[in-house]
């Protein structure tokens, strides 16, 4: 478990994105595949569905730490956030531009007033059963902080007691030719 200090520092460290690390290649499917891997290690009760579109190794424009904190990130808020259906899905696809992660729980949703609250620092939704699970409200504070600094972006759908939908797009890197 993160401590509280620990994921500020990361929050301003989130920050300071452009400054060093804007000229690091990742590999999607790479990354991808070793989060897959590790949460599907991690928690066995749930399925872990990986849906991957892509058609060969994109490279994308971060840190690798950054990439995989941002995964880690949303795939923590999945488990945390599940019901009776521990079912996750995790789906990669690009366009001529971006490449789109999409990553879907079936769990207690979020009701529409909260859901552009969220990405706010501290912020959890006051609901008994989300206090029991505890955290900080940061975890997507700093998701949103490394994307904006990276040119991506995050949205979020959701049905209350229904489930919720992350999405992140990210710019691929091309070689100038
Ligand atoms: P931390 O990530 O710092 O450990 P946290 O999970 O409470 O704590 P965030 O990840 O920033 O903080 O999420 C903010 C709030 O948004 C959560 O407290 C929860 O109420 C809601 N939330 C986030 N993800 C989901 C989800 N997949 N389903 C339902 N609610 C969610
Ligand atoms: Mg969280």
């Amino acid at each position: 478990m993160k401590s509280l200090v620990q994921e500020m520092l990361d929050l301003s460290r989130a920050e300071q994105v452009d400054i060093h690390y804007k000229h690091e290649l990742t590999d999607v499917k790479n990354i991808i595949n070793q989060v897959f891997n590790n949460f599907s290690m991690i928690h066995p009760d749930f399925v872990f569905n990986l849906d991957d579109d892509l058609a060969g190794n994109v490279m994308v424009q971060i840190y690798r730490n950054h990439f995989e904190q941002i995964l880690i990130i949303l795939l923590d808020n999945a488990v945390k956030y599940s019901t009776n259906r521990k079912e996750i899905h995790i789906s990669v696809a690009e366009d001529l531009y971006d490449i789109q992660i999409a990553i879907q729980d079936f769990g207690e949703g979020i009701a529409p007033e909260d859901l552009q609250k969220i990405f706010n620092r501290f912020y959890r939704i006051d609901k008994a059963r989300s206090r029991e699970k505890g955290g900080n409200g940061l975890g997507l504070a700093i998701a949103k902080e490394l994307l904006d600094g990276y040119q991506g972006n995050i949205t979020v759908e959701s049905v209350l007691d229904f489930g919720t939908i992350f999405r992140i797009r990210l710019p691929i890197y091309r070689e100038e030719k």
